[in-house]
């Protein structure tokens, strides 16, 4: 085995979903980790699919026949994986495979007597808890020293389920005494997205948050960089969807890039940013398919600040306007407002005000059938002023450099798109970005047309 060496640089590699997916995506990652030694620590997603069926199985209305397809479905997703290995291997990782389905079912049983959130967690967890154990013994087959690490014992979080928020020093504190040790000579494979409360009950951090895990555990362990690997060669000027025009961008700051993981761009769960920037930790996104075509490198400090860098492109907002004439030379009003909201813990997006009334948007997270704003919430802004809600509306976020003191921004944003109604414009808090709403149908031309005027 190759073991790596203590003195130089430590990258902590994330794998994402698609790229541990099946055998040969997670061979592809294992040579990435072995063709750099400073790839030290590797954090892994659920194999793509199997986060979403636990989701299901977590739900509350799910048949017992349901219950075993879906387990069965998961197992197979794992073993079509170890049968690569060698037959020892194999035998050894599906006897624990075996038991972890084994404890998923009596999970799933349990949320099917009584449904819990703690219990959702519990079930959600399993994905990262089959993947890593697999993934540590690919990267043995071809003679690298992975060891699987359970990620709970330093992953210390408050015991909000499904959105738990990290213990940062005790995450720093246990990664000192229980992880860094261990990267000297081996390298690490640990579980994205999952936790553990104080009472030792599992926790996750949210949909698509191994990308923030890993930078979590970057910070933690004095990490010099983050590789986040992905199915997409880098981060685009827009969604290549929408337009065969986008590219990849070679570097992009901090700042840029957080804004589009805010606004849009799916690419990074946007908390990922935040211990990246706290500690000066530069952010690789790349392709594990493709790792020759290179990525994006998000950094401090970039070579070239473009007034215009990408465009971002996020649908299904949802607009809230309310309005007081006693806001009129008030103060509080606003106070009462966002009261209401973060009771019912809504992050708002984009505000915009005038004398008496004030407009907010909202995200809907994606994958959820239902309103963040619900008639509960309406019902209370109500108590305090007139509310309209509409829905159907879609965010372009136009993110560069300077925005706040570059000319000539009317003719080049909104001259291009002249035809389409513009129902909110937000512009003067970031340098970074100014966003717009448009109705969801214009979305798509908005974004096509911006980006040739502004890339080409
Ligand atoms: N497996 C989790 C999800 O699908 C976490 C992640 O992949 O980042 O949301
Ligand atoms: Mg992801």
């Amino acid at each position: 085995m190759n073991s790596v060496q203590s003195t130089s640089s430590i990258t902590v590699a994330k794998f994402g979903g698609t790229s541990v997916a099946d055998f040969q995506a997670m061979l592809r990652c294992a040579n990435i980790i072995k063709n750099d030694t400073r790839n030290r620590l590797v954090v892994v997603s659920a194999s793509a699919g199997v986060t979403n069926y636990l989701v299901r199985l977590s739900q509350q209305n799910v048949t017992v026949n349901e219950q075993k397809d879906i387990i069965e479905s998961i197992g197979v997703i794992q073993v079509n994986i170890t049968q690569h290995l060698a037959s020892d291997v194999e035998a050894d990782l599906n006897q624990q495979i075996n038991s972890l389905l084994d404890e998923l079912t009596q999970h799933a049983l349990t949320q099917s007597l009584q449904y819990t959130s703690k219990t959702t967690d519990a079930i959600l967890a399993f994905g990262e808890q089959l993947s890593s154990r697999i993934f540590a013994q690919v990267l043995q087959s071809i003679g690298v020293a992975g060891e699987y690490f359970n990620v709970q014992q330093v992953m210390k979080t408050n015991s909000l389920h499904g959105k738990a928020m990290v213990d940062i020093k005790q995450l720093s504190e246990q990664c000192s005494l229980l992880l860094a040790p261990k990267l000297l000579d081996k390298v690490i494979v640990t579980q994205g997205f999952i936790g553990q409360d104080s009472q030792g009950h599992t926790t996750t951090l949210g949909r698509g948050g191994s990308d923030y895990s890993a930078a979590l555990l970057a910070e933690a362990i004095n990490g010099d960089n983050l590789s986040i690997w992905t199915d997409v060669v880098g981060i685009f000027t827009t969604d290549p969807r929408i337009t065969d025009q986008a590219r990849a961008i070679k570097e992009i700051s901090f700042g840029e890039a957080a804004e589009m993981a805010t606004f849009g761009a799916k690419i990074l769960h946007p908390a990922t940013l935040i211990p990246a920037i706290r500690r000066n930790i530069p952010v690789f996104v790349g392709s594990s398919k493709e790792p020759e075509k290179g990525g994006t490198q998000i950094k401090q400090k970039v070579e070239s600040n473009p007034t215009y860098r990408s465009i971002a492109l996020r649908r299904e907002q949802t607009l809230v306007t309310v309005k007081s004439p006693a806001m009129l030379h008030a103060s509080g009003f606003l106070a009462k407002v966002f009261t209401v909201l973060a009771k019912h813990e809504l992050s708002v997006d984009l505000i915009t005000t005038s004398e008496i009334s004030v407009a907010l948007t909202f995200d809907n997270p994606s994958g959820s059938t239902q309103s963040l704003i619900t008639n509960t919430v309406v019902a209370e802004l109500e108590q305090l002023c007139e509310v309209s809600v509409e829905h159907g509306l879609s965010l372009v976020a136009v993110i560069g450099n300077g925005l706040t003191c570059a000319k000539g921004i009317g003719q080049s944003i909104f001259e291009t798109i002249n035809d389409i109604n513009i129902r909110l414009i937000c512009h003067g808090a970031s340098a970074n970005n100014i966003c717009f709403l448009v109705a969801e149908a214009d979305a798509n031309s908005v974004v096509e047309k911006l980006h040739n005027s502004l890339f080409s």
